[in-house]
């Protein structure tokens, strides 16, 4: 009672509530049985630590609260603050050295038509993770100052910028670190994991471009096509030359019969024998040079389909080389814009894995390099991220009463754990 009336309210909320715990207190026979009336007392712990804020979230209600609940028969408030705390997060919390800081009142309706007088105290959080018992909200976690603010239940608010003025001055509470709720080095090594694991797949995209591969084909297709085309110059040509020789025959049988028939148109006292061996000489000419005229003929004919092809054939290959330089043109301009991703990406990896002590930094490398590029993962829960196999419980169980500096690794595949 004198705890409360020394108790500075910070706000008109708190005032009244002020007073509505000292006027019960003062007049109801037992303010501290949860039996003896609808109004009682009930105490709960705004727990800060290294690793932020304490919050879980109410089972029934849905809400972001602060631990807490009624209190045991006999229990002192302070205590009752503690023990809720161990029961509903798995975590022990202390009161600050200098003996229990009464940090928030606050009065609110609750379950079964209660009021509920909350004495809220400061406690001092451990640098763990929360490990609830299987019967509580699993939904425990340590939060920056502002996330809690803002994700804390109304009537939790006054209470959190009463700690957060507490914290550091004086009272031997210190607060988190600003945006910072994880314990170093493993929230940079978590950090580096992330940066490289998006430089693989960087990396990964670069060398599996769509644009190459349709290129690749492209490629194919015009080798095969040069080849083709190729074949059909030279059936051509060998045509050509053949018709070139058939034409010169031609030339010389009709230049032959042409001076046979002038002989004989001017020949004068020539001998009848001579005349008709000419005749039938004239004759043979004649029917030579239409069967080379023939010949010509179906040469010809053999070209013309050739020509066709040759002709349709360089239409596709003038489009496949269309076709090659627009994709060498969009693989060029997606490996730029990846390699200006991954020059930004290795940047900050680089500033991130600066600040890693060395030998982690040697471990996480090795075990990258040997697992698939990912050395470190963290514990969700019981599970292993990088492997996906969950840990017995005795396991997590003596994961989670590490120190948070302890280095841990996965028992399956022997990856950094980051808790
Ligand atoms: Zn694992």
């Amino acid at each position: 009672m004198a705890r409360v009336r020394a108790h500075p309210p910070a706000d008109a909320r708190e005032a009244r509530a002020r007073e509505a715990v000292l006027t019960a207190l003062a007049e109801l026979p037992r303010p501290f049985d949860r039996d003896a009336g609808p109004t009682h007392v009930t105490a709960s712990a705004v727990v800060v630590g290294r690793r932020g804020i304490l919050l879980h979230r109410h089972r029934r209600l849905g809400r972001w609260l602060q631990p807490g609940g009624h209190l045991d028969p006999a229990e002192e408030p302070a205590a009752a603050a503690v023990r809720e705390c161990a029961e509903e997060t798995g975590l022990t919390a202390r009161h600050p050295d200098s003996g229990p800081v009464l940090l928030h009142l606050d009065v609110h309706g609750a379950a079964d038509g209660h009021v509920h007088l909350d004495l809220r105290y400061l406690l001092v959080g451990p640098d763990a993770p929360p490990a609830p018992g299987p019967g509580e909200s699993q939904e425990v976690a340590w939060y920056g100052w502002d996330e809690a603010v803002a994700l804390a239940d109304e009537a939790l608010v006054g209470a959190l910028a009463a700690a957060r003025r507490l914290a550091g001055a004086g009272t031997g509470v210190s607060g988190p670190t600003p945006g910072s709720t994880m314990a170093e080095p493993f929230d940079t090594l978590m950090e580096v994991q992330e940066h490289d694991t998006v430089i693989d797949q960087l990396r990964h995209r670069r060398a599996t471009l769509p644009e190459r591969a349709s290129l690749a084909e492209v490629t194919v297709r015009r080798t095969e096509l040069a080849a083709s085309l190729s074949s059909l110059q030279a059936q051509i040509d060998d045509l050509a030359s053949r018709q070139g020789r058939l034409e010169e025959q031609i030339a010389t049988t009709a230049a032959r019969r042409h001076q046979l028939e002038e002989r004989m148109r001017t020949a004068v006292g020539t001998a009848a024998r001579d005349l008709q061996a000419m005749d039938h000489e004239v004759g043979l000419l004649a029917a030579r040079q239409q069967q080379l005229e023939e010949d010509e003929l179906v040469l010809l004919e053999e070209e013309e389909p050739l020509d066709q092809a040759l002709a349709e054939q360089s239409a596709v290959q003038a489009a496949l080389d269309a076709e090659a330089g627009r994709l060498a043109e969009a693989v060029e301009a997606v490996e730029a814009a990846l390699d200006a991703e991954l020059v930004a990406e290795e940047g900050r990896r680089t500033g991130a894995a600066g600040r890693l002590p060395v030998d982690l930094a040697e471990r996480y490398e090795r075990l990258r390099s040997k697992l698939g590029g990912v050395g470190a993962a963290r514990l969700i829960a019981d599970r292993c991220d990088g492997c996906h196999l969950t840990l017995s419980s005795v396991e997590v169980d003596r994961i989670r009463h590490l120190p948070s500096d302890a280095l841990v690794t996965c028992p399956q595949c022997d990856r950094i754990l980051v808790r």
